[in-house]
């Protein structure tokens, strides 16, 4: 039985040992939103030859310095052009953007800056020097060198990078797998019709995306009564995993399932002093780190974004979702001695509470944005004043 502060049950939560995971290997368009294993070299200069940076005529600039000049037009080289002829000297060489310039060309003259002189002359109205418009091979990227380091997110850029030197396939961190079960007699699929007595399953929905729009992969899911022996048969289902997640059956009433069976097994129950989110567990069995959330939706979902939510990114190699500050739209009062996360609307940079304190308020949950974060010694925080705001 633990009495912990936030903190403290955060550096024990920090603690688990989540397995890293495997590497996999994923074609570019898979690995959006993946980390990346390890350095990602280019296997080739980029670009890939030297090439115009213009529509216009490739030329020697020594040729076109006394400008304004004319010039016979001597080649045509569109972009895909294999290896031009070299530049004859006193010529230039009608060139396409991104085509290989030919050699003895050492500067492109814009279209913009020539008029057509007729009988396969142009007139160029103004010189270049050496390496304008030239693009060099190599000047962004060398063979070799590391075009993405290990642990970088990958986004759409980093992939538009790999795939313009060539590369088809990245290797990956390998998605973590979070099984999830929900518990209670109570609980019903939505979607079922309702029964006296029964409420919708709130929290397998919560955590399931809640793990998903993190990139964490979501494992086996289970939904069980309050009979010990189906919660048992469940766990022992998903329980070679990640990191497992259950909700509801944690508290010092009776029938809490997830207690009775998992204490036995070295999982510890104890409270945080914290609102809502008291009640929690925390422990391995049999080599699987497990989190065990109390059951009122507001909680597990509160759960989820201060505990789990920066366990599992960190190793999934994903940067934290920083908290950061916002005013109070008005007046909070607080009770002592238990840090509360307020459900709050963030609009700029100005935060209102929405809901009550009641962590059976998912509406209220719905239309807030961010966690306010009211330190347990505080009780009263007036208008304007500055707060810790956790984004949902
Ligand atoms: P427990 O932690 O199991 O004592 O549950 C606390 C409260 O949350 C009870 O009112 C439960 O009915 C409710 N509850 C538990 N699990 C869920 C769930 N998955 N979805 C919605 N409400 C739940
Ligand atoms: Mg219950």
């Amino acid at each position: 039985m633990f009495r912990l502060s936030v903190e403290e049950y955060a550096e024990r939560v920090a603690d688990l040992p989540v397995r890293p995971s495997a590497v996999q290997v994923e074609q570019l368009q898979w690995a959006v939103h993946r980390v990346a294993a390890e350095d990602l070299r280019s296997p080739v200069d980029l670009p890939l030859f030297r090439n115009s940076q213009m529509d216009g005529f490739a030329a020697r600039s020594a040729d076109v310095a006394g400008a304004p000049v004319e010039l016979p037009v001597v080649a045509e080289i569109p972009a895909g052009a294999v290896e031009p002829r070299p530049l004859a000297h006193g010529g230039v060489a009608r060139i396409m953007t991104g085509a290989p310039l030919p050699d003895g060309a050492d500067c492109v003259i814009p279209v913009e800056d020539t008029t057509d002189a007729g009988d396969g002359r142009v007139r160029i109205e103004r010189g270049r020097g050496i390496g304008e418009y030239v693009r060099n091979r190599g000047s962004d990227v060398h063979s070799e060198e590391v075009l993405v380091p290990a642990g970088t997110l990958l986004e759409p850029r980093h992939l538009a990078a790999l795939a313009a030197a060539g590369v088809a396939e990245v290797p990956v961190l390998g998605h973590l797998s979070v099984p999830i079960i929900t518990t209670g007699a109570e609980l019903l699929p939505p979607g079922e019709p309702l029964t006296p007595g029964r409420i919708y399953d709130a929290n397998r929905v919560a955590l399931e995306t809640g793990l998903a729009v993190n990139g964490i992969g979501v494992g086996l899911r289970r939904r069980t009564s309050d009979d010990p022996s189906e919660f048992a048969a469940a766990f022992e289902e998903v329980h070679r995993a990640s990191l497992v997640i259950t909700s509801g059956g944690v508290s010092k009433g009776a029938y809490e399932v997830v207690r009775d069976v998992l204490e036995p097994r070295g999982v510890e129950f104890g409270s945080v002093a914290m609102q809502p989110g008291g009640p929690q567990g925390i422990g391995v069995v049999d080599g699987t780190p497990v989190l065990c959330f109390p059951g009122n939706p507001v909680s597990t979902q509160v759960s989820f974004a201060v505990f789990a939510r920066p366990l599992l990114r960190r190793v999934a190699g994903l940067p934290p979702i920083e908290a950061d500050a916002a005013e109070l739209a008005h007046a909070v009062s607080s009770v002592p001695g238990r840090r509360q996360f307020l459900r709050g609307l963030r609009t700029g940079g100005i935060v209102e509470i929405v809901g009550g304190p009641g962590s059976h308020l998912v509406a209220a949950m719905a239309r807030a944005n961010v966690l306010v974060d009211v330190p347990a010694e505080t009780t009263e925080l007036a208008a304007g004043e500055t707060v810790r705001v956790l984004p949902l």
